[in-house]
């Protein structure tokens, strides 16, 4: 099964993609995980995309196209995977089209988080706080402001994109985290 989790930062991409990661068997790959490990590993990725991402704007389509490309290959995704925060532009969107019919793969579903944007911000701070001296460095009032404007402007229209396509879910992001799950559950059968 191959899935994309869409919604705006903080909408509980992550935490809905760990338990569909375990309930499916399908690999989470998130790419904002994977440029931080990128920066922590001083890679020249790592070093140019962290300006960036601290700024709250897009890492280019080129690199993140590539890294995924690459990354769907490995052995761990041979059973499907989710791609958390992966497509963020229409370029991506259709680079992302173009590898999977290359590879002879199709995608399963595009579940969209819907958030109420106020209690985005609460929600941030909370990780923010709960991360302590690990949090994220775009994890703050301002960048959070600047990551939603890029997200209406440059993701936003991949859900018609999607819809189109006949592969858009939406999901209530403001309920439980188990709600959410089940809500998932129920679009996904
Ligand atoms: P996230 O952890 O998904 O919120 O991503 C954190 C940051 O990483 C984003 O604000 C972007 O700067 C960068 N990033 C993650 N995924 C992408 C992507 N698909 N395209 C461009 N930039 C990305």
């Amino acid at each position: 099964m191959i899935l994309i989790l869409l919604g705006p930062p903080g909408a509980g991409k992550g935490t809905q993609a760990k338990i569909l990661e375990e309930r499916y068997g399908i690999k989470q790959l998130s790419t904002g995980d994977m440029l931080r490990a990128a920066i922590a590993a001083g890679t020249e990725t790592g070093l140019k995309a962290k300006a960036i991402m601290d700024a709250g704007n897009l890492v280019s389509d080129d690199v993140m196209v590539a890294m995924i490309s690459e990354r769907i290959e490995e052995p761990d995704c041979a059973n499907g995977f989710i791609l958390d925060g992966f497509p963020r532009t229409i370029a991506q969107a259709e680079a992302l089209d173009e590898m999977l019919s290359k590879k002879g793969l199709a995608l399963d579903a595009v579940l969209e988080f819907q958030v109420d944007e106020a209690a985005l911000f609460a929600r941030i701070e909370k990780r923010a706080k709960e991360d302590g001296a690990n949090a994220r460095a775009d994890d703050t009032a301002e960048t959070m402001r600047k990551r939603l404007a890029v997200y209406h402007e440059q993701t936003a229209p991949i859900i018609p994109y999607y819809a189109d396509q006949g592969k858009l879910k939406t999901i209530d992001g403001m309920l439980s985290v188990e709600e959410v799950s089940s809500q998932v559950s129920d679009a996904l059968a």
